[in-house]
């Protein structure tokens, strides 16, 4: 942060009086710091460059400015006067809600091209004249190319999350959008990192941005204990097992589970209904309205665990949780501080643990390096010859299939005996991992509150269920979730009031 601009109020930041009392009706006295530094920048109609991550209020850094500025001048039919670019429909529909918070007292236009929500209302809103056009890249260029809408039009340009953006593999999208736009435009851009990718965008694309640089989570919120637990059998089973022990631990209020990937989060949503804990599950597989139900039930209480992904989670409106446990290593140190931010908001304390396989010991170096704090580890660290050992066998991996099999072979052969053992030891016991519909009928009556118990200990003692062999799962289910969210769903009653109408299946865009 640059300057010490935190006691400013929103009186002194240049905004509308019209924008000034819908910023007191929604009953924020204080500017963020990003709010107090954007704010003024953004008014005077020179770019902005703002570094900062979902929590920090940067949507209000953006769009009070921006409805300020918009009071002068009108919108033609299909040429929107500001456009903003967000990676998924949930955060471009939360920037639509904000709208209408900051712009009660505003007759602002406002279109929502995003997948699920029928082109033809999309059509309709545009062709009205929309002073505020928010989109996913790829909606926004199916409408271009079928000429129901015009981009000569835009005086302000806003690119929300560009490094999920990025993630997402929208980044020659934003490239083929900024160049329909008019050169003379104001562009506001937001990310919670600069990856070399990024700041390629903003050195093309942005006009002497001023830089806003507002702290990660990690760096402020002391208040995390940070926690690695070392898990010397890296088998699922085995890590489960070490979670369960690690939640009974713990005082647990509530708490967030993340996995890496999709197939995952299903897995140990299931396994932790069967162990008796309370446990909801959030991944992108999932439709806007479970999710939704889901995240509700969890903001009231009525869920303690959420086991999630990073894309679901990411943009959302997730409460402040006392635990944030790691399944799985983010492969990016910026999602684990993403991650762990979700705990220890507002000065209290918070508690993240992080389980730790023998291959994902290489990412726990690169956490030190971003977080510039040395693990604090759990039980037994893992050696010096762990270390060495899975930066050798990262190296033989990158020499290719066969190598590493025939490398990792000999490298092991007392754990890969013991991995065996193991596998015969489990092998009379159920699958938790069989297929979804077995697992499904099974986990169903630990569901239900008679069954399940808020911290975890179940009332029944549950046989042991685990085995150490996952079922087959297609190839696509072990990939890294990046994907957008799937189409053709509505966002019922959590669109904005102007966007309830009913929802018609689109046909398949990007989003
Ligand atoms: P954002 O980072 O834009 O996702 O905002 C995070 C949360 O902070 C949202 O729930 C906002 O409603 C809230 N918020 C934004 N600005 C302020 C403010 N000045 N004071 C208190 N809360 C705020």
């Amino acid at each position: 942060m640059r300057g010490n601009l935190q006691t400013k109020s929103f009186a002194e930041l240049g905004l509308s009086p019209k924008v000034l009392a819908a910023v007191e009706a929604a009953g924020y006295t204080t500017p963020t710091p990003i709010q107090a530094e954007a704010i003024p920048v953004a008014l005077t109609g020179r770019d902005v460059l703002g570094i900062a991550q979902t929590g920090t209020g940067k949507t209000a850094s953006f769009v009070l400015p921006m409805i300020t500025r918009l009071e002068s001048g009108r919108a033609r039919a299909r040429m929107p006067r500001s456009l903003i670019l967000a990676p998924t429909r949930e955060l471009a529909a939360q920037v639509a809600q904000s709208f209408e918070k900051y712009g009660v007292n505003h007759k602002l236009n406002v279109a929502l091209l995003i997948g699920g929500v029928s082109m033809d209302d999309q059509t309709r809103t545009l062709d009205r004249g929309a002073d505020v056009l928010i989109a996913t890249p790829g909606r926004l260029l199916d409408h271009f190319q079928r000429g129901r809408v015009m981009l000569m039009g835009v005086e302000i340009l806003v690119i929300d999350e560009a490094d999920r953006m990025l993630d997402m593999g929208f980044i020659p999208d934003i490239e083929k959008i900024c160049k329909l736009l008019p050169p003379k435009r104001q562009t506001l851009f937001f990310s919670a990192t600069m990856p070399p990718e990024i700041q390629r965008l903003v050195d093309n694309f942005l006009v002497n941005p001023a830089r806003i640089e507002v702290a990660k989570p990690a760096t402020t919120a002391q208040a995390i204990t940070k926690r690695f637990i070392y898990c010397r059998n890296g088998e699922a089973w085995a890590k489960r097992e070490q979670l369960r022990q690690l939640i009974r631990s713990q005082d647990v209020k509530n708490a967030i589970i993340f996995c890496n990937r999709k197939r995952d989060v299903a897995i140990l949503h299931r396994s932790l209904l069967k162990h008796g804990f309370n446990a909801g599950a959030l991944h992108g597989d999932m439709d806007q309205k479970s999710r939704m139900e889901t995240l509700d039930a969890f903001r009231a209480g009525e869920i303690t665990f959420l086991a999630a992904s990073d894309v679901a989670a990411r943009g959302l409106d997730i409460p402040e949780v006392s635990h944030v446990f790691n399944f799985d290593v983010p492969w990016s140190a910026d999602d684990y501080v993403h991650r762990i931010g979700r705990t220890g908001r507002a000065g209290r304390e918070g508690f993240a643990a992080t389980l730790v396989t023998k291959e994902e010991l290489k990412l726990v170096k690169q956490i030190e390096q971003v977080t510039n704090e040395a693990p604090v580890w759990i039980g037994d660290p893992p050696t010096e010859e762990d270390f060495a050992e899975a930066s050798s066998r990262n190296k033989r991996r990158r020499g290719g299939k066969g190598q590493k099999q025939e490398a990792s072979a000999q490298a092991q052969p007392q754990r890969k005996a013991k991995r065996e053992r193991s596998r015969r030891d489990k092998a009379p016991e159920k699958q938790v991992d069989a297929s979804p519909q077995e697992a499904q009928a099974e986990t169903k009556p630990a569901a239900t509150p008679q069954n399940a118990s808020r911290n975890g200990k179940p009332r029944a003692k549950p046989r042991a269920v685990e085995t150490s062999r996952p079922a087959p799962q297609p190839a696509q289910s072990q990939e890294r979730e990046r994907k957008p969210e799937p189409v053709g769903v509505g966002f019922a009653d959590k669109i904005p009031a102007f966007l309830q109408r009913p929802v018609r299946i689109a046909k398949a865009a990007n989003e």
